[in-house]
């Protein structure tokens, strides 16, 4: 296990802010993970396990306690479709190497950043995929019981963005790794309306996985910012999905809302764009004028000034449209210290 001391956040997430983190533990087998919740609970310290810090932000005052960082590597054919991936491979190479092996079922999911243990906690989605269709199991670290345990499919209740992972049993379990059970053979059409649309454009015929990924990856190119390059952390905000008789309100006043077997779903983006952000610079904090649902940290300071300009926005369209925009990066938040209380104990 690697053990670092004060290192900043912002070092961390692809957001780049946020202050110094008082340890930082590389774990690279799954009994580093039993051994870095005990260095946390030998210093009474708070844990948060962090991934690439692609969907997570920093908060300026950092973080009192122990960031956990899963650096397993490889990937294990169980069978000619099924494999299992260490949570600490890199996302896009577990689809690289599937789509080499011509299967299907996470070519679409290409280029999201990221690592494959984080893929189940927010059920990673994009362009008509997401892993819950292709995730058969995960073994993971029990931070409450201290052991270690198999979590099924049906254990994970996945829904949009969603898992028992970040809602009932959130900061609980230390994902070690993922397995996923893939196909062969390629999408169906319908695809989804940007693929169609860039496959009709193009006059394409090639639907096989590497197909998809090429697609994907030009069109994730041309609209949403490089990790690499611009500080981001992809989406900002959930889509919202409306009950049938929201929908209906919805419809009649024109919004554009797409119904399909996951829900009604609203675009965020376009609420965004009709309250004048698109583009905008607010606070250091640039709304992608390719993707508004998306904020780049061009020159702002903190995480105060990611904030003012998030609630700007949410203000903003809470006022118009009567909506809540939900933030879709977790915070890491030092727990509160009442007087006389150690600083620990809390866990994420
Ligand atoms: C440019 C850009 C584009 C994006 N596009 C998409 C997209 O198309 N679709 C999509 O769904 N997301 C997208 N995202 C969001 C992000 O890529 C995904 O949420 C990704 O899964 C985050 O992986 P990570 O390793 O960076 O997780 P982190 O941000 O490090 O962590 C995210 C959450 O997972 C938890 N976590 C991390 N590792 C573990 C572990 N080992 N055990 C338990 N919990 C863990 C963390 O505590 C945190 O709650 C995008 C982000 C960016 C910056």
């Amino acid at each position: 296990m690697r053990v670092n001391e004060n290192i900043l956040i912002s070092s961390l997430t692809t957001m780049r802010l946020g202050g110094p983190a008082r340890y930082v533990l590389e774990v690279e087998t799954p009994a580093e993970v039993a051994d870095a919740y005990g260095f946390a609970a030998q210093f009474g310290l708070p844990t948060f396990v962090l991934g690439y810090g692609a969907n997570t932000l920093g908060h300026d005052d950092g973080y009192n306690g122990v960031i956990i960082i899963n650096r397993m590597k490889g990937i294990t054919e169980l069978d000619e479709i099924t494999f299992k991936v260490m949570g600490g491979e890199y996302w896009d190479n577990v689809v690289e190497y599937a789509v080499n092996r011509n299967l299907t079922g996470i070519e679409a999911l290409s280029k999201i950043p990221g690592l494959a243990s984080a893929a189940p906690v927010q059920n990673i989605g994009a362009y008509g995929q997401q892993i819950s269709d292709v995730l058969t199991e995960i073994d993971v670290y029990d931070s409450y019981t201290g052991t270690y345990k198999t979590l099924s499919h049906d254990d994970l209740q996945f829904a949009y963005r969603h898992s028992l992972l970040n809602t009932t049993e959130k900061g609980r379990y230390f994902v070690i790794s993922i397995t996923i059970k893939l196909q062969e053979g390629q999408m169906q059409r319908p695809l989804y309306n940007s693929i169609e649309r860039y496959i009709d454009e193009h006059d394409l015929a090639d639907l096989s996985p590497k197909g998809i990924r090429n697609i994907v990856s030009i069109i994730r190119a041309n609209k949403l910012p490089d990790p690499m390059d611009k500080a981001s952390s992809g989406s900002f905000f959930h889509n919202i999905y409306l009950t049938d008789a929201e929908a209906e309100i919805a419809e009649g006043k024109n919004y554009p809302f797409h119904r399909s077997a996951e829900g009604n779903k609203l675009s965020s983006a376009w609420l965004i764009e009709q309250c004048g952000f698109k583009g905008k610079l607010l606070h250091g904090i640039r709304v992608s004028d390719k993707a508004p649902l998306v904020l780049i940290n061009e020159s702002a300071k903190s995480f105060d000034d990611l904030a003012r300009a998030r609630d700007e926005i949410i203000s903003a369209v809470y006022d118009r449209f009567g909506y809540w925009l939900k933030q879709e990066p977790v915070e890491i938040i030092n727990p509160p210290v009442k007087p006389g209380m150690f600083a620990g104990g809390a866990t994420q």
